[in-house]
């Protein structure tokens, strides 16, 4: 039952049809895992505090720095050299005192993932990220774990949005699109926002569309980036979308 409070706090979106006071509900039971907290982590986290996702956990080992302001829509100027993670709480527990938040200052590698999905389940995963490692861990963990995952990217002006199911026993998985090794031979080093450059709004529209799908996800709604690779181009404002199939040569799931 949702309280009086809740009622009226989350009223614009109870009214939906699609979501209704079941589907408040859902929200306020969900338990989400949202890994970077940066340029798509900030939106997407806003919005999920606000739409009143009941518990958010949020990885990040960064501090903000200057250079993080022209994106990373969380943070303040005088916010400088504090956990990205700590002060992301914070932020939303202003935003919203209903939910509750954990903060968790470090990277997100395999071994912590695997640690974490032992001891607590998710409803889903929300990858935030602009490390490649990190995506591949984060896709077989959640792939072992069965737990769905909602991952997002930002080149420059291009923008990438891709959902999988790993509940369900065939879904492809992101290994299947971009195999490891691929992907690693065909990029420069370390090629992310510090080196390639990005421009801010095309991150908050990345972002934005991960709480999106997030919100489908953990409602039950058909979710657009469900083995689909959506493709956003900032420059002429245009979306496409490529199918994805189960690759029997993925080293992953293959
Ligand atoms: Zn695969």
């Amino acid at each position: 039952m949702l309280s009086r409070k809740q009622l009226q706090r989350y009223s614009r979106q109870i009214m939906l049809p699609q979501i209704g006071e079941a589907g408040q509900e859902k929200l306020s039971n969900a338990r989400v895992l949202m890994v970077g907290l940066g340029g798509l982590g900030s939106p997407a986290a806003l919005y999920l505090a606000a739409a009143g996702v009941g518990e958010l956990h949020l990885v990040d080992g960064d501090k903000v720095e200057i250079s993080n302001l022209q994106r990373q829509v969380l943070y303040k100027t005088n916010h400088r050299e504090k956990d990205k993670a700590q002060v992301a709480a914070q932020q939303l527990t202003a935003a919203n005192p209903e939910i509750r938040l954990h903060a968790h200052c470090r990277m997100a590698d395999e071994g912590w993932l695997t640690d974490l999905f032992s001891q607590q389940s998710f409803d889903l995963v929300l990858d935030c990220t602009d490390n490649l490692d990190i995506r591949h861990s984060i896709n077989r963990v959640c792939r072992a774990h069965k737990i769905p995952v909602v991952m997002a990217s930002v080149r420059g002006f291009s923008g990438q949005l891709v959902s999988f199911d790993f509940r369900t026993q065939a879904s492809p998985c992101y290994a299947c699109l971009f195999p490891p090794a691929v992907e690693a031979s065909d990029l420069p080093e370390a090629e992310n926002c510090s080196t390639v450059g990005v421009i801010g709004p095309a991150l908050g529209m990345m972002g934005s569309a991960q709480a999106l799908e997030a919100i489908k996800f953990l409602v039950g709604l058909p979710v657009s980036s469900l083995n689909r690779l959506q493709l956003f181009e900032a420059a002429s404002l245009e979306w496409r979308a490529l199918s994805l199939a189960e690759n029997s040569t993925c080293p992953v799931c293959g």
